[in-house]
Parts: structure tokens; C-alpha cells; sequence
């Protein structure tokens, strides 16, 4: 009998374990058949920095044309023992902080991921320096208690905790090469390559040899960034150059060496490929 449950069946019978309350009341509605074929709506966490103090942030993320669903201050305040974390936008709301953007294989984040943006100066590079203002252990700490109860509640795949370079290469930098990727990896949270297995590939070969973007950019492919056919060399070492400020902040050049090559290896074989 509980099988064939209805939930207006379940309401006058008491049978009530094949069944969910509706969200329209007028309905009786049947959930025995659950199609394989299903994914949640969320499915990556985008880290940005904001090049903005506090008090600037929060205005230019509660007005009209850019969100984020997460702010979280230079040197957070605190109560009693918890950092505190601004909410700007519901999780179940989309938030405007993607833009354009793909990442494996997905296209417009804004409608599949949580956005978190934190308050920095941000990367700056010039023909003669390159800046980028480190992440107090503060703001880190409390990023990481909100980025793995993010990733608990919706399951979110390390390699889909990214920056907004990584969806974006053509036209952002943040997080950028200050932010601590690998510490988060040591949580649990994100990918990070097998320092090892990068030892295994290099097999020896000196890290600093240059090695070119046709044998690269495939790989950067595989991995999840989208590169387009007709992107030209400028546009391929900035993919590079993001891959590099997330997983290789040693040389964030744009021009892959050994050490880009083997990272990539390694990540490759960690990690499950992009979808095409
Ligand atoms: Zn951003």
C-alpha cells in the first residue's frame, strides 16, 4: 500500500513516507520517481576581491548592478568567538558577481555558484612592478569556515572552488597571486597538485624550461578553462597567467614553463576532466 502512497492518500491514511508536503497545497504530489538525471544548482564556490575598504564594498555590492553573496571584511569584527561574515544575498537567490564566464564546460556562473567577495586592494602589474596585498590570517579563517560549509551543504567538487580569473581570464584577476590557494587545499577545500606526483612528471627536467602554449593550452582545456579556438597568443598567456596565479604564484608570467606543465599533469590526473 505505501507504495502507491498519494499525498492527499497520505493526509486521510497516515501513509505518509513516500510522500513531501507540496509547495502548492491544491496538488497531491507524487515523488516515487526520481530521474537520474539531475544536478544541484550550485555546483562551485567563485572567490573575488573587491579593490574597494570596507565601507565602499558594501556600498557598490548592495546597489544595482553588481552582488555577491558573501562579503567578508579585511580584519572581520568578532563576536565572542566567530568572525562575523556579511550576507548580501540569499543562497537560493542568484547573485550578480560572475559576469561572462565558463568554467568547465558550465557557462554564466552566476546562475550555478555561490559568489564570496573579500576586501583587498587587489593585484596591480605594471612594466616595471607587480603588487598584491596578502590576505590577513583573520579574513583566511574566516573564509575558510564559510567556504566549507558552503561546499558541505551543496557538495561542492574541489576543483569547482575557483577565482573569478579562473572563470574569466580575459578580463579579471581576482583573487589574484596574493591569495593563499594552497592553504585552502590543505582544509579540503579546492584543488591543490600532489606535490610528488609534480616531483613523478617532472622526472627530473630543470622547472624553469619554457615550455610552449601548443602543448599547454589543450591541457588548461582539459582541466576546465575555456579557451576559445580563435583566441590569439596574448589572450592564451593570459589564460596561463591565471592558471599560474592560482596554481604556480612562483611565475605568474603567462609564459609556461616545466613546473606550469607538470602542475597541470598532476591536476589532470587528481581531478576528474571538464565536460567538453
Ligand atoms: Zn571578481
Amino acid at each position: 500500500m505505501k507504495k502507491e502512497c498519494l499525498l492527499f492518500m497520505a493526509l486521510v491514511s497516515g501513509c505518509s513516507s513516500q510522500v513531501q508536503r507540496p509547495a502548492t497545497p491544491q496538488l497531491a504530489l507524487n515523488t516515487q520517481h526520481v530521474a537520474l538525471g539531475h544536478q544541484p544548482r550550485i555546483n562551485s564556490i567563485v572567490i573575488h576581491y573587491t579593490v574597494a575598504d570596507e565601507r565602499r564594498s558594501l556600498e557598490l555590492l548592495t546597489g544595482q548592478k553588481v552582488s555577491s553573496h558573501y562579503l567578508i571584511a579585511q580584519y572581520p569584527a568578532w563576536h565572542r568567538t566567530l568572525p562575523e561574515v556579511y550576507q548580501l544575498v540569499p543562497e537560493d537567490q542568484a547573485a550578480w558577481h560572475a559576469g561572462i564566464s565558463a568554467w568547465r564546460g558550465t557557462y554564466n556562473l552566476n546562475k550555478t555558484s555561490i559568489g564570496i567577495e573579500l576586501v583587498n586592494r587587489g593585484y596591480t602589474s605594471s612594466a616595471t612592478q607587480e603588487t598584491c596585498q596578502v590576505y590577513p590570517p583573520s579574513q583566511i579563517q574566516a573564509l575558510i569556515q564559510l567556504v566549507s560549509g558552503i561546499a558541505r551543504r551543496y557538495s561542492i567538487e574541489p576543483e569547482n572552488i575557483i577565482g573569478h580569473s579562473d572563470i574569466a581570464p580575459l578580463r579579471k584577476q581576482d583573487p589574484g597571486p596574493c591569495f593563499p590557494w594552497q592553504q585552502l587545499a590543505s582544509r579540503g577545500l579546492g584543488a591543490w597538485p600532489n606535490p610528488a606526483l609534480v616531483k613523478t612528471l617532472l622526472a627530473g627536467r630543470a622547472t624553469a624550461t619554457p615550455v610552449s602554449n601548443e602543448v599547454v593550452i589543450p591541457l588548461l582545456r582539459r582541466y576546465g578553462y575555456v579557451i576559445d579556438e580563435w583566441d590569439n597568443p596574448e589572450q592564451q598567456q593570459q589564460v596561463i597567467k591565471a592558471f599560474q596565479m592560482h596554481f604556480q604564484p612562483e611565475n605568474i608570467s603567462g609564459k609556461a614553463d616545466q613546473l606550469t606543465l607538470a602542475r597541470l599533469q598532476a591536476l589532470l590526473l587528481q581531478y576528474p576532466e571538464a565536460k567538453e
